[in-house]
């Protein structure tokens, strides 16, 4: 059985560009061009996953963020235009899986729906445990980091903060989600620390810490960790 997605897009080329690439891909596709007809798509026809444009006619996709949350874990990926950079935290930060700017490739909208689809699969099957990608390996049960067959040694902090990412690898996690995980809900406003260890972080973990090529840098938004 096809996986279902429900673009939400009121730019009708956009939507017209991601409707029949995932169907070529083989997702079975339905469109919604304002908050309230996705709403109903939402009540009536449930999908796998959103792709959820920020701007529509009736009103802004954060209040359609919300409305998933309080009963629905589907995946929901925000595609916003570059000057809505304020809006795209509060969207992450409202439950959001990731975000795309335009303009975007098909490519690029795939592989965050896979993501996000993997996420929320292992999310209910079991919890992310390992990470690798090139020489670096992390286990989270065993709390160890290894590069090229070599244990680097972590502090706590360092370590609990490269797990939060683990733990949401291929998405971005807000700095907001990182302080609250990693230091607590009292430090969200404290984004210094985050420079700050992650600076450590990459120091460590990163060949040339200068040129990120694991823990990268989602401007103004959050750090993501790459899977590819
Ligand atoms: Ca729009």
């Amino acid at each position: 059985m096809s996986l279902r997605v429900l673009v939400v897009e009121d730019d009708r080329e956009i939507r017209s560009m991601m409707q029949s690439s995932l169907t070529v891909e083989g997702f079975e596709v339905q469109t919604a061009v304002t908050l309230s007809e996705a709403s109903a798509l939402l009540r009536h026809a449930p999908p796998d996953v959103v792709v959820l444009d920020l701007g529509l006619p009736d009103g802004d996709g954060v209040a359609l963020v919300q409305q998933i949350r309080l009963n629905q874990s589907l995946p929901i990926i925000v595609v916003s235009a570059r000057h809505q950079e304020a809006q795209k935290i509060q969207l992450l930060d409202a439950g959001a899986d990731d975000y795309l700017v335009k303009p975007f490739s098909v490519g690029e909208l795939l592989a965050r729906i896979r993501v996000a689809l993997r996420h929320r699969g292992t999310a209910l099957a079991a919890a992310v445990t390992t990470h690798s990608l090139d020489d670096l390996h992390v286990d989270l049960a065993t709390r160890t980091v290894q590069r090229g067959g070599e244990t680097l040694h972590l502090t706590p902090t360092e370590f609990n903060l490269l797990a939060r990412l683990v733990r949401s690898a291929g998405r971005v996690v807000t700095h907001r989600q990182l302080l609250t995980d990693v230091w607590g809900p009292e430090f969200t406003e404290h984004t210094h620390y985050l420079r700050l260890y992650m600076g450590q972080l990459r120091a460590k973990i990163e060949r040339e810490p200068a040129e990120p090529r694991h823990l990268l840098t989602e401007t103004g938004v959050g750090y993501r960790l790459a899977v590819a």
